[in-house]
């Protein structure tokens, strides 16, 4: 156990009222939070206390001025009871540097991890092995000064919370690429997972579900004429046997699972432009018949395969291949962080185990 953190238990456990085989994505929580406060100057001593609601002044900042940025990772158990984390140091690293972009103070490497090896060790029993069970992990940050003046906030909590989490199946997935609303600008926030981004893209995204569509990519503000992101998922196309993605830039969040993917289908002989991609190349690829595949890629739910989409009311549907990237890339990548697949890139994380 560390002494960086004060933990405090719970009476008694809640896990024996969950149905482990009936989990809706990111709606049930663990017994404990982590959380550490940021006051004059520095991050306090963090804790590990029992899941339960926050008080917070009603003129806190948060409420009013939106400044929050969170994460989203996953740990992993396999069949030693063995837990990993894939990548953290990179979830770290956005973190901060969403923070930053915000106004916020950066976290502490030390707290960060302590916090998590400590919290995962005590929440071991809600992290079930297999390749499609995982433990969802939000770290966030809010501010939480008092008062409703338009400034940056002198106090922050940074928590996380965690989340049982099953494969997540996402049904067929129909897009609209955007031609009227954005999602970022050019030196805007939409690198950062800043609060704001998500709560500005839920009325284009509804207008869409009216329509019979799941998701939104997003084009560039300037001209729609380049295809960046989805909501919460950066974007793949397969054309013939290439596979093309946008480069990242302050308008696109550059996924972790992203540029894991890019690496791996690498690795398998996949040959993979990171370029700008253009509207109407995807649009003629479908109308060609070039186009095989595209898939949202992002932890939640690693690979989202996408069955059609639609460009100023022209609609394209996507054929179901056998042997689709998107399947082998999901398959190979979750065996990787779960233990069960070779890591040449060294990526996966082994959390020490402790007595909490
Ligand atoms: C979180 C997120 C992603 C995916 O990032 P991962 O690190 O792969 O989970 C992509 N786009 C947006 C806008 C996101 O918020």
């Amino acid at each position: 156990m560390t002494d960086t953190i004060k933990v405090t238990k719970v009476a008694e456990s809640k896990i024996s009222d969950v149905d482990f085989s009936k989990l809706s994505f990111g709606t049930v929580f663990t017994d404990h939070m982590f959380v550490c406060e940021y006051e004059n100057g520095a991050w306090k001593k963090p804790e590990i206390v029992p899941y339960g609601p926050i008080s917070m002044d009603p003129s806190a900042k948060v409420f009013h001025y939106g400044q929050a940025v969170f994460e989203g990772m996953k740990a992993y158990k396999d069949d030693n009871g063995k837990i990993f984390m894939f990548r953290p140091e990179e979830n770290f690293n956005r973190i901060n540097k969403s923070s930053e972009r915000l106004a916020m103070p950066a976290f502490e490497k030390d707290y960060f991890f302590d916090g998590l090896n400590t919290l995962l060790n005590l929440e071991s029993d809600w992290i079930k092995p297999g390749n499609d069970n995982s433990l969802y992990l939000r770290p966030f940050v809010i501010a939480t000064e008092n008062g409703v003046s338009a400034s940056p906030s002198s106090k922050y909590k940074f928590i996380i919370i965690c989340a049982p989490a099953q494969a997540y199946y996402s049904g067929e997935v129909k897009v609209l690429f955007a031609d009227q609303y954005s999602r970022s600008a050019d030196g805007g926030v939409g690198f950062a997972k800043a609060a704001g981004n998500y709560a500005a893209q839920f009325y284009p995204t509804e207008l869409a579900k009216k329509r019979g569509y799941q998701q939104v990519v997003w084009t560039d503000a300037n001209t729609h004429e380049y295809l960046e992101e989805a909501g919460t998922m950066n974007v793949f196309f397969r054309v013939g046997d290439k596979l093309l993605t946008a480069p990242t830039s302050d308008r696109i969040l550059d996924g972790i699972t992203r540029k894991s993917l890019i690496e791996l289908a690498k690795s398998e002989g996949i040959d993979v432009e990171v370029r700008p991609v253009k509207v109407s190349e995807i649009v003629e690829a479908a109308e060609n018949g070039t186009l095989k595949e595209m898939f949202g890629a992002g932890t939640a739910a690693v690979i989202s395969p996408i069955c059609g989409f639609t460009h100023k009311d022209k609609e394209f549907d996507l054929p179901k291949l056998e042997d689709a990237y998107g399947a082998r890339l999901k398959q190979h990548l979750t065996s990787l962080q779960a233990n069960r697949a070779e890591d040449p890139f060294g990526w996966r994380y082994e959390v020490p185990s402790m007595t909490v």
